[in-house]
């Protein structure tokens, strides 16, 4: 096989930097990575990206960005709010383009942005089959990147935006302390309600730590690589808001019996017979703790909740008042991801 064709040489990050007097602003977390083994690091854990298509998040001023390229991917695009990069970005796209690829660059919240329409049709895959040449990459803010993982899960449950494309693979990186969670396995110190919505729908990896110091500026803490390949087969399926309520429920008190935590679903005056008849339903013991149940139990639990709303439709009206959805009003907006980041 020839070799990959070469990117003509660039200037670094650093001096970009400089010479377009780009600082990093604090109102959108802006914390660049100008170390190019640790970029490369990153890009070669997303997947085999020669000829792939990949979506961007967050290029900032391009450091990631410059590590995808130089794999020789068909095509990039890049989703970035922060115009400011303009002219970097640019440099970029004009590299690439000198080996005959594309770069598009989208100026946009990724929260609000149609990530479907940024996609090839030509590599969508079924379902089962193996995940498409397509690559979801990127190093965004904390914030962000836990409202973003929750709004595509979310949209991978319903195989939309990049799932209506098939399995595709996203890279993006998290708080350590949020990456640690995301994978938190039964009986596990971290496990919590974002453990168990991530991996109800995908295998996600926590590929590597890298420390804080490596951004400037500086982050207070350390940055974890999760790496997340959607599941052939979802373990739920009950449709997303419905399973997320059981979710939350089951974990409103971390460290009590369980079943205390369900009868949070049912109102006072019938909670704990109800409470302990989902339980006998789902086949498990009340006692069980809440960060000791696996998701095929919790799936157990959101079947015998179905079983008893369905006998019984009043109860779906009931709101617990500790209760928070993760979900938005407005699908996109107002999401309460605290909870996730507490939890
Ligand atoms: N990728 C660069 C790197 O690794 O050095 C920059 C990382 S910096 C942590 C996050 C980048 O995401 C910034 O460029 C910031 O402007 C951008 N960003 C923040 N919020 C965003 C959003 N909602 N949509 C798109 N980009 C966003």
């Amino acid at each position: 096989m020839s070799a990959p064709p070469r990117l003509p040489p660039l200037p670094t990050i650093r001096d970009i930097l400089k010479l377009y007097h780009l600082s990093a602003r604090k109102s959108l977390s802006q914390n660049f990575l100008m170390d190019q083994n640790l970029t490369d690091k990153i890009v070669s854990k997303a997947g085999k990206l020669y000829g792939s298509h990949v979506l961007e998040v967050g290029p900032g001023p391009g450091g990631l960005t410059r590590s995808i390229i130089k794999r020789v991917p068909e095509k990039v695009v890049v989703v970035e709010k922060d115009p400011r990069f303009k002219p970097t970005l640019d440099m970029l796209a004009e590299s690439f383009s000198t080996i005959n690829k594309r770069m598009d660059i989208v100026y946009d919240d990724i929260m609000k942005t149609n990530v479907e329409r940024l996609l090839p049709t030509e590599g969508k895959r079924e379902w089962h089959d193996k995940p498409p040449d397509i690559f979801i990459i990127g190093n965004l803010p904390f914030s962000v990147s836990t409202h973003l993982i929750i709004k595509w899960l979310h949209a991978m449950s319903e195989k939309r935006g990049a799932w209506a494309f098939g399995r595709t693979k996203m890279t993006l990186t998290f708080q350590k302390e949020v990456a640690e969670r995301l994978v938190a396995q039964p009986y596990g110190s971290q496990r919590c309600r974002l453990s168990v919505m991530a991996q109800t729908w995908t295998f996600p990896v926590l590929r590597f730590i890298i420390p804080g110091k490596a951004f400037v500026p500086k982050p207070d803490v350390d940055v974890g690589v999760v790496s997340f390949t959607p599941l052939v087969h979802p373990l739920t399926q009950h449709n997303f808001e419905f399973f997320e309520k059981v979710v939350r429920h089951v974990f409103i008190y971390r460290q009590k019996y369980s079943v205390r935590c369900i009868e949070t679903l049912f109102p006072r005056d019938r909670c704990k017979d109800l409470a302990l008849l989902m339980f006998k339903l789902a086949d498990l013991d009340p006692t069980i703790r809440p960060y000791q149940l696996t998701v095929q139990e919790i799936d157990r639990l959101a079947t015998a909740y179905k079983y008893l709303l369905e006998k019984h439709p009043e109860l779906a009206l009931y709101e617990h008042r500790k209760s928070r959805s993760i979900l938005p009003i407005s699908k996109t907006r107002n999401i309460v991801v605290e909870d996730y980041e507490e939890m």
